[in-house]
């Protein structure tokens, strides 16, 4: 390895103005820690044109070194020169590490600089420290749909670097600066450059939201029921001085924009008060509030997972609370109250749907009690031993085949690309016998794609189907709803993609996901849209015994086949994101005894088993069916 420094680098982004981003300003925090641990420098390096500002900002704020690159030629902010003019001086001065705010332009420059400089790169950190057993930075980010914090190392390739997003650390007090400034001169050529800057277009639509340096966030979630009921969250934002932010499950459904959205896929702020309304708090969300300082949540729901995060906890409806705050505070501050935007009241139902006809039921539904439903992934498309892989997808569906059980096989989760099913049907000449596969099909498949692995799903006598909306990645195509035949439509879920299949392939027969931990009022309601779109059976999600809302489904639906899924994997504590209570890790968990409590619980009803251990497990269920 060739030698390097021990000084730790700050990229510090600038703005149009000169001063710098915040995000730059903030990572000197952690910045001066790692410094001193890893017994460097703490260095921040700024680029740009006219950026005394930012220059002066980074001097105040800690670091050691200032590295300026000051040129008309960075005037703009373009990756090729930006990339340049990093690699440039990291070639030149050798830091250990290099810390880049997760901004759009640092996600798009840092990858770029790693990979001109053979080092790895951690993106979208949320923490960072140093082992002290090796000096290795650790970087800890979110990994699977936020459910788990994994913590990286890069420890033979250097300088090692991460993006870390915005708001996660706070910003220090400015003081008298020491810092030594370096002027470098880095002219921009024209070889350089390969894009042209025509024209800066600042704001799409008018829309600003700068959630990330907002001291004061009001949001709302699926709680305030449509796009009229960000009325009053606007309105007390406003009141407040602060800036209007949203769950996911609100920007989903259309009521607001995505500039909006705070979260593992929105932003990460770190405002003094966060109120959210509405919002149930799930892992997901809560992940971009942490650098919260004081968070108040309003909901209906006492046992919302949001209480366990917040600072003031209101049981109450928003529609009633919020309007009393809005005019207290604006008592307190002697203004007015600010104009309601909308009516304040929850948008009326959408209209009803037209119902499509029901299909027939499947094979398995007429006997759900010896329905085994046994969860396959297929393989990963980037997998190093495909062929081990495939092998061994191969034996386990032939036997699967063979002793009657039904293969759920599940599609690109969390944006991981695997084989689809029937490609791998077709690549290894499986037989799927009479209602024995089903196809898990999420909505981020172009459409081209979809119909074509319909077709060949009916053509390999695959008729099986649980449609699930797709919450891979942001960066996966998602079908659009005209392209649905579903005009209108804010965006696509699985209601949609039901709708069209029953029309459009009318041999399918379609399952509804149910999950037994959202919120009950809700989640009924989406049964119901995905039943009158034509869904015929249900899966859930895991359960762990009697749970009130699956007796709830079979009361209101005593017709219909429900397969309860079971977790069979003895990390129970993978559950507790889906389940919205801390499972600790060494809960012991006995997967055949859950399995027996929800067949004594459910006779009427079917299994999936999720995780199910092919070695050790899968023996014993087909031991339990020999009998
Ligand atoms: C990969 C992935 C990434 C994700 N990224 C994000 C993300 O970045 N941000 C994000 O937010 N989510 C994200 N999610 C989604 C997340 O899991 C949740 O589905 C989402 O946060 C739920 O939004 P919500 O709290 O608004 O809705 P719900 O969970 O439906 O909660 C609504 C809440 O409103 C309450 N309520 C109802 N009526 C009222 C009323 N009148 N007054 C007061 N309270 C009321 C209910 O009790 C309930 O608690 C992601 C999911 C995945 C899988």
């Amino acid at each position: 390895m060739e030698t390097y420094t021990k000084d730790l680098w700050v990229y510090v982004e600038t703005n149009e103005d000169g001063t710098a981003r915040n995000v730059g300003i903030e990572l000197l925090n952690p910045g001066r820690l790692l410094a001193d641990k890893q017994g460097g420098k703490l260095v921040a390096v700024v680029i740009g044109h006219n950026i005394d500002a930012a220059v002066k900002e980074a001097a105040e704020h800690d670091a050691d070194q200032v590295i300026v690159v000051d040129d008309p030629g960075y005037k703009n902010f373009l990756t090729d020169t930006y990339a340049k003019a990093l690699v440039t001086l990291i070639e030149k001065y050798k830091p250990l590490s290099v810390l880049i705010g997760a901004t759009p332009n640092g996600r798009e420059v840092a990858p770029r600089v790693s990979c001109r400089l053979q080092t790895g790169l951690t993106a979208d950190c949320t923490a960072v420290d140093i082992d002290d057993e090796n000096g290795n930075v650790i970087w800890t980010r979110p990994t699977f749909g936020g459910n788990l914090m994994a913590q990286i190392q890069c420890p033979d390739n250097r300088p090692q670097m991460g993006t870390v997003r915005p708001g996660v650390f706070k910003k220090t007090a400015a003081s008298d600066s020491h810092a030594e400034i370096i002027k470098e001169s880095l002219p921009v050529s024209n070889d350089d450059i390969r894009v042209k800057v025509l024209e800066v277009i600042k704001e799409i639509g008018g829309e600003k939201v700068d959630l990330e340096s907002a001291e004061i966030i009001v949001a709302g979630g699926r709680g305030v029921g449509g796009p009229d009921g960000f009325g009053p969250v606007k309105q007390l934002a406003e009141a407040l001085g602060g800036v209007v932010g949203a769950s996911r499950a609100a920007v989903d459904s259309g009521w607001i924009p995505h500039a909006h959205q705070v979260g593992q896929t929105g932003k990460t702020v770190g405002p003094k008060l966060y109120i959210a309304c509405g919002i149930s708090g799930q892992i997901q969300h809560t992940a971009g509030i942490a650098g919260s300082e004081v968070v108040v949540a309003i909901n209906t729901d006492p046992n919302a997972p949001i209480f366990s995060v917040a600072d003031y906890c209101v049981v109450g409806d928003l529609f009633e609370v919020l309007p009393v705050m809005t005019e207290e505070i604006c008592k307190i501050k002697g203004i007015p109250v600010p104009p309601l935007e909308t009516s304040g009241k929850k948008a009326a139902a959408p209209a009803e749907a037209p119902k499509s006809e029901p299909s027939a039921p499947p094979v398995w539904a007429k006997d759900p009690n010896h329905s085994y439903h046994i969860e396959m992934i297929p393989p990963k498309q980037a997998s190093k031993k495909l062929a081990e892989d495939l092998e061994s997808f191969k034996e386990k569906f032939e036997r699967f085949m063979d002793h009657g059980f039904t293969a759920s096989i599940t599609d690109n989760a969390m944006a991981n690309l695997a084989f689809q099913t029937t490609e791998v049907v077709e690549a290894l000449n499986l037989k799927p016998g009479p209602d024995q596969v089903l196809i898990h099909l999420n909505t981020f498949h172009e459409k081209a794609e979809l119909d074509h692995m319909l077709k060949s799903a009916l053509e390999h006598g695959i008729r099986n189907l649980l449609c699930i909306t797709g919450d891979g990645s942001d960066k996966m195509h998602k079908l659009l709803p005209e392209e649905l035949e579903a005009e209108g439509c804010p965006v696509t879920t699985s209601v949609e993609l039901i709708r069209y299949i029953r029309k459009h392939y009318p041999e399918f027969i379609i399952g509804a996901a149910f999950n037994p931990y959202e919120p009950e009022e809700h989640e009924f309601a989406k049964l119901k849209r995905k039943i009158d779109a034509g869904a015929a059976y249900v899966i859930t999600q895991p359960i762990l015994g009697k749970n009130d809302m699956v007796d709830r489904v079979i009361r209101e639906y005593p017709d219909l086949p429900i397969i309860l899924e079971v977790w069979m994997s003895k990390k129970l504590f993978l559950l507790s994101d889906v389940l919205g209570y801390e499972i600790p890790e060494d809960t012991p968990y006995d997967p055949f005894e859950t399995l027996k409590e929800v067949q004594e619980a459910y006779p009427q009803c079917g299994n999936y088993l999720a995780l199910l251990g092919y070695k050790t497990q899968y023996p014993k269920i087909e031991e339990e069916r020999a009998h």
